[in-house]
């Protein structure tokens, strides 16, 4: 039986999530966005509550969650604040490769720290000249001994400029592609790494983004989350299984311009009546409800297959990148909804809508996720109807009465190149359709109904 229900931990969570939204974020959301800067404290507040890090397995001390768990917990954060959501968010994309590495005695070392006190820990394939191509990583790692040295500089990393710990993708050799990434575990204190000042950006400015900048940076060999060549697969499998949350982001961030949308209509007037009343403004709220239950369906699909041990990649892939796109789709609309109103700083549309466009770019952006998805439709899909060439036909029906019901021999010819059935036991010379010779013809006697 499918069972759409959560569990009762799970409703529990929602509902400290949702308090913790309500309470601790929102209030302090539109501040810290014209601040440009992190609330630590909030962070911190999330941890304490509970309702971050929670990835850290019970092995080592934390409270063992699955991806589902940190659906349900992002978006309640994300309705709030999109960016302090990001930063929350964060320190399990952070973890996540030293979850998914075989490195035990590093797990053991920082899983368990960070299961025991308030730590940050930042993820870093991008760099200032890369960041779709994973496999174009230039910051380099030249092996010395029993370490290896760092040279290069990430950027955009999330938390970046407040994080303990970073997972650091680079490359033996940046001709190798693929074959040369690795990736490490850096701690921010270790000499010759250097932060960057806070970027400066569009939305989503109460998360803090940073460049890391690695000046012969020596990292002991224990550190190693991947071994050459492992670590492009390491990366990719760590997006397979953040790039659902990234669909609860767009959830929570489109509920909330959709819920401010709904009331505004009720209360606005226009024309004698309230704008609810006219038709074209309630299917612009069908359809934002829509998209919004929508993009939860994918994105709770995509986390259930992450937790059930299943490669969640496409439904990762396709969850974000609808839920991505509908939460901007679902803002755009609400702005308008709201009118004038919707365009200053005043209200909260405006400040959403510069949110949620971080997300069609950040952990793949919606171009890479449809190459992902077109990749395995056009490759790896397996469909259910037979090819075109391959449709079966009921040869007794034959309008042209050529076969015979009980003629054993009785058969018909499909052209390949214009679909043209063509009945009786040869081929014709050439296809009266497109002029093809007999050998565009196929037998149709394998499918003989
Ligand atoms: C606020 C913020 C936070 C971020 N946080 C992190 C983080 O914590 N860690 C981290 O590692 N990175 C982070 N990123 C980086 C983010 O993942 C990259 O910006 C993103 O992957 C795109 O890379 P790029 O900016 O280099 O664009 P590019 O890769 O240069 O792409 C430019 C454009 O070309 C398109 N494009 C590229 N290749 C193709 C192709 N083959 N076919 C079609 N179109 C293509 C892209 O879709 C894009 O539209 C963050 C970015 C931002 C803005």
């Amino acid at each position: 039986m499918l069972d759409f229900r959560l569990s009762e931990q799970q409703l529990e969570l929602q509902q400290k999530a949702r308090q913790f939204a309500l309470e601790q974020v929102l209030p302090i959301a539109a501040y810290y966005d014209e601040k440009d800067e992190v609330p630590i404290d909030v962070l911190r507040a999330a941890y304490e509550a509970g309702i971050s890090s929670t990835d850290i397995p019970e092995k080592y001390g934390g409270k063992g969650y699955g991806i589902l768990e940190g659906v349900i917990v992002t978006e309640e954060i994300a309705a709030a604040c999109p960016g302090i959501a990001t930063s929350v968010f964060d320190n399990s994309l952070g973890m996540e490769p030293l979850i998914l590495c075989d490195n035990e005695p590093l797990k053991e070392k920082y899983l368990s720290r960070m299961a025991r006190e308030f730590q940050l820990m930042s993820f870093a394939t991008s760099e200032p000249g890369m960041g779709s191509d994973v496999s174009g990583i230039r910051c380099t790692a030249t092996p010395d001994g029993e370490d290896y040295i760092l040279n290069g500089t990430k950027y955009w990393v999330t938390n970046g400029g407040i994080a303990d710990y970073y997972s650091i993708f680079a490359t033996v050799d940046p001709k190798s592609q693929h074959e040369g990434i690795c990736a490490f575990l850096v701690e921010r204190d270790w000499e010759g790494v250097s932060v960057g000042r806070a970027i400066p950006k569009m939305g989503q400015r109460s998360s803090n983004t940073a460049g890391i900048h690695f000046d012969n940076v020596r990292v002991p060999k224990e550190n190693v989350l991947a071994e050459p060549g492992q670590g492009f697969y390491l990366a990719m499998k760590t997006f397979s299984r953040t790039r659902p949350v990234i669909g609860a982001f767009s959830v929570g961030a489109a509920r909330s311009a959709m819920e401010y949308a709904i009331e505004y209509v009720k209360k606005r007037r226009a024309f004698g009546t309230k704008i609810a009343n006219f038709q074209s403004l309630q299917f612009k709220i069908a359809e934002m409800y829509q998209k919004v239950e929508t993009s939860r369906l994918l994105t709770l699909k995509a986390a259930w297959e992450a937790d059930s041990g299943m490669d969640p990649t496409i439904d990762a892939s396709v969850a974000k990148f609808y839920a991505s796109e509908a939460a901007l789709e679902v803002a755009n609309e609400a702005l308008q909804i709201f009118g004038g109103f919707g365009y200053t700083k005043m209200f909260p549309v405006e400040k959403l809508l510069r949110d949620i466009r971080l997300f069609r770019i950040y952990e793949g952006t919606s171009e890479i996720q449809r190459m992902i998805v077109s990749g395995h439709a056009l490759n790896t899909y397996q469909p259910v109807m037979p090819a075109m060439e391959d449709l079966p036909l009921h040869l007794e029906k034959d309008p042209e009465g050529v076969n015979q019901a009980d003629d054993p021999a009785s058969t018909a010819w499909r052209c390949r190149i214009c679909g043209y059935v063509h009945y009786g036991q040869e081929p014709p010379e050439q296809c009266p359709f497109c002029f093809f010779p007999a050998a565009s013809f196929k037998n149709t006697a394998a499918q003989k109904a």
